[in-house]
């Protein structure tokens, strides 16, 4: 059976606000966004080629996302499941990777999502949190369900930027992020 994966690169034009590009963070001048679509389309070709239906939230950097439209496209196109890419960012010192979920019902996925990317990148772990744990109570694009939201890095730690820009790694964490979707799906 083929599944219809959604797959949402954070941030980018139209975001926060119409005809606005938002870069999400930035830091040595790489940006969040770039990231997330790297990532994006590196875990699209793998579940392609697996035989699977992939739409993204938005194509490329000129493609309008706005974030609060962005659970709609995830229904309209009848997504199985949807993975969101992002970076986080602090005072430079914190580090890791954790994953957002919301439901119970999604921890242990959320957590194995979570344990994948750290083995394959060298992370550490910060583990699978509610949406009540990010910065905001809830997050627009939780409103589908289910959806797995991954700060794969923090973008101002030198040690996690150079691993999420790193595409031999960026390739086997995907790789294994596909094996746990798929895992579930099959
Ligand atoms: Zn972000």
């Amino acid at each position: 059976m083929s599944t219809t994966f959604i797959l949402d690169p954070g941030h980018g034009m139209s975001n926060r606000r119409r005809g606005v590009f938002d870069p999400g963070a930035v830091a040595a001048g790489v940006r969040e966004a770039d990231i997330a679509m790297e990532w994006t389309n590196e875990l699209r070709s793998i579940l392609r080629a697996a035989g699977h239906r992939v739409v993204r939230t938005r194509i490329d950097h000129h493609d309008p996302a706005p974030v609060g439209k962005r659970a709609g496209i995830a229904r309209q196109y009848r997504g199985d499941v949807m993975v969101s890419f992002h970076c986080n960012a602090a005072d430079g010192r914190a580090n890791g990777t954790e994953t957002f979920y919301r439901g119970a019902e999604n921890r242990a996925m959320a957590s194995a999502l979570n344990e994948a990317v750290v083995e394959a990148l060298g992370t550490r772990s910060r583990g699978a949190r509610t949406e009540r744990e990010s910065q905001h109570a809830r997050l627009a694009i939780m409103a589908f369900q289910p959806c797995f939201l991954i700060e794969l890095g923090f973008i101002d730690h030198d040690g996690d930027r150079a691993k999420l820009l790193d595409a031999d790694l960026r390739r086997r964490a995907c790789e294994a992020i596909a094996r746990e979707l798929l895992s579930s799906t099959a």
